[in-house]
């Protein structure tokens, strides 16, 4: 709302400047035409070519507030529809990349907070559309959106990269707090259910991570948190691997257990 007002007031003083400058040069071409015919007639003149523009400015200057106002709302909706995935309402691959390219610039300058970005894959899905049926992964997908959502603030970023991968971008103090969110989150998904009776199914993700303090490409990322996902799904799934990367490093795994299957390590 804000944007919106500061992009119609920047709009409406140009507009103004323009009025200023149409108003100037009808005045001096009245001058020009009008001064041999007395001061009367000038006078009366001058009025006219001075209130004319002014008045009229009145009227366009509302009207175009208001279609300024409605096209701004209009594109803001059309901006959503661009950057929300059609089946589960996350942010799409576009939208993420926006959002995490601002969370990465964040890390500028900051020493209290990283950055922890999850890819978080459903386990064996291909087996509940199998089983289930499409319709009702796509309701698992659904579940799966809206836990993440749920789960995280409205500053962090919840996106949908395509198929039955998701990725989570927050900012945090330290790797710690980033593990605990990370199994925070895979423990409220292992509580979802899809389908109904004997044709149900209990849903479980698997999650790696990365965590940075400094900024990264996204690529980078991506490459870290894909390798630690890759880790949880051969130790087994429905568990988390994060590590954090240095600022000129690589990350890498340390040996953890079955039940705390999170581990993390500051590369050099
Ligand atoms: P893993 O635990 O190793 O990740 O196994 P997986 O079965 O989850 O992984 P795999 O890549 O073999 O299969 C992914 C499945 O996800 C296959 C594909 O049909 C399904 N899928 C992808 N997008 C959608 C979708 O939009 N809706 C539904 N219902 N299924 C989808
Ligand atoms: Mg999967
Ligand atoms: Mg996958």
């Amino acid at each position: 709302m804000n944007r919106h007002f500061t992009f119609i007031k920047d709009a409406c003083g140009e507009f103004m400047l323009l009025v200023a400058v149409v108003t100037l040069a009808s005045v001096a071409f009245t001058f020009a035409t009008f001064q041999s015919y007395g001061q009367d007639v000038l006078l009366s003149a001058l009025l006219l070519a001075l209130g004319i523009p002014l008045a009229s400015a009145v009227p366009y200057l509302i009207f175009l507030s208001v279609r300024m106002s409605s096209l701004m709302t209009d594109n803001d909706g059309l901006q959503r529809v661009a950057t929300t995935d059609r089946l589960t309402g996350v942010l799409n691959r576009q939208g993420f990349d926006r959002k995490i390219r601002r969370h990465i610039h964040g890390l500028v300058g900051q020493t209290e907070m990283g950055l922890l970005v999850l890819i978080v894959d459903a386990d064996h899905f291909k087996r509940i559309n199998d089983r289930l049926g499409h319709p009702v992964g796509d309701q698992a997908l659904k579940k799966i959106a809206a836990t993440l959502h749920r789960s995280v603030r409205g500053t962090d970023a919840v996106g949908r990269l395509g198929g039955e991968e998701f990725v989570v971008s927050l900012p945090c103090t330290d790797p710690e707090q980033g593990m605990a969110v990370a199994e925070r989150l895979r423990q409220a998904i292992n509580r979802l259910v899809v389908g109904q009776g004997a044709n149900s199914a209990q849903l479980s993700v698997s999650i790696g991570g990365a965590f940075l303090r400094t900024p990264q490409s996204f690529d980078r990322i991506y490459a870290v948190a894909d390798a630690n996902l890759y880790r949880s799904k051969q130790d087994g799934r429905n568990r988390c691997t994060i590590t954090s990367i240095a600022a000129g490093g690589r990350g890498h795994f340390q040996p953890r257990s079955a039940h705390r299957p999170i581990a993390l390590v500051d590369a050099r």
